[in-house]
């Protein structure tokens, strides 16, 4: 047999096997309909029961409380960029919404809502080459604001919040894109929770937005209606022809996901995944991590070699054994090994024992 080839890629991203297995098996015939789940309506009731069984396991696995909507939205997480101050923008006179620039995401999120809304930019680690999530503890909250939005978790970086800021009355909104359903988190600490689906959820192109129900209302009368939460959340996420498909996997996702003991049980595997790679890479100077200690992402994990020429023969060597797409994003260099929550103990196991290996041959 051929050796596995653990995918380290970044987005998309790997899914659960048991997950791709269960599409293949009912690809040619969902449920004995003799069609394909991509095939049917998605006004059909066999396509709307997956959809709501989606939300359903949502909110049982996440413990989301009552009064936040789940919405599935076109256009992947970008899209939300615009969508946000075009929703939630107009709650308040003047449209000021506040953003905190952690990274390339957060910096493309505030840069498109200038279109819309205006900007107050108040916290940043750009000096730092974003290597630490900002320190809030004397930075103003201006409460005339509509909302502050935040990166979460940085997928670039390998930064995350480990406490998000107190905001007072302004809501506090997150791209969740990378570490959705990776760590328990408090929902009600957040008025919208939104991600990409493509690293934790399932395909690309389409976005999760989960958003407290008394923020609904508010849309600038321009928002193109695909755009719009209220209406999709009156639609119930289909007022016109949502990725069928993608919902589908979403709900095998979350299936697996309650398979594997929940949120509770995967934070914990991704902490001690995440800690075995951070074992090696402090263990002595071979390794350099990007990240902070204290602001590390148990996501990705974000590292460099002494020399480029290095990190290319550690890539080559890795990629020859079944280790596939470390390479680091283009902005950072080095490495990168995204560990999301498919990825298991074992594939990590593997990337350690090798990087303890490259480092002892090429010390
Ligand atoms: C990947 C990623 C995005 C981009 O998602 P798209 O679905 O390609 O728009 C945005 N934000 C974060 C934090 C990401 O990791």
């Amino acid at each position: 047999m051929k050796e596995p080839v653990y995918n380290f890629g970044a987005g998309p991203a790997m899914l659960p096997i048991p997950v791709m297995e269960k599409i293949q098996r009912e690809w040619l015939d969902y449920q004995g309909m003799g069609v394909s789940i991509i095939e049917i309506s998605h006004r059909a009731k066999e396509f709307v029961a997956v959809l709501n069984a989606a939300q359903d396991l949502f909110r049982e696995l996440t413990g989301l409380p009552d009064n936040y909507r789940i919405l599935f939205v076109h256009g992947g997480a970008r899209m939300q960029f615009a969508a946000l101050p075009l929703n939630f923008a107009g709650r308040v006179p003047g449209k000021k919404c506040l953003y905190v620039e952690t990274g390339n995401f957060a910096q493309l999120a505030a840069r498109e809502a200038q279109n819309f809304c205006s900007v107050e930019t108040i916290a940043s680690s750009a000096e730092s080459d974003y290597d630490r999530i900002p320190d809030m503890t004397n930075v103003a909250i201006p409460q005339d604001a509509a909302y502050l939005h935040i990166t979460g978790n940085n997928t670039i970086y390998g930064t995350r919040w480990n406490r998000f800021p107190e905001t007072g009355a302004v809501p506090l909104i997150a791209d969740m894109t990378s570490e959705l359903l990776s760590r328990q988190i408090d929902y009600n600490q957040f008025g919208v929770v939104y991600a990409g689906l493509q690293k934790n959820l399932g395909p690309s192109g389409m976005a999760m937005v989960i958003v407290r129900e008394d923020l609904l209302g508010f849309v600038s009368q321009q928002t193109p209606s695909l755009l719009n939460y209220t209406q999709c959340d009156k639609d119930n996420s289909l007022t016109n022809t949502t990725n069928t498909f993608a919902v589908y996997v979403i709900k095998l996702v979350l299936e697996w996901l309650k398979d594997q003991g929940g949120v509770a049980a995967i934070e914990k595997l991704n902490e001690q995944k995440a800690a075995r790679l951070y074992q090696v890479i402090d263990d002595g100077d071979f390794y350099r991590g990007i990240a902070q200690c204290e602001h590390r992402s148990i996501m990705n994990v974000s590292f460099k070699l002494r020399t480029e020429e290095l990190d290319a023969q550690f890539l080559i060597e890795a990629d020859a054994i079944g280790l596939y797409a470390l390479k680091g994003h283009r902005n950072v260099g080095g490495i990168r090994a995204s560990i999301y929550n498919p990825m298991p103990l074992s594939g990590v196991e593997k990337l350690a024992t090798f990087m303890e290996e490259f480092a002892r041959k090429n010390s």
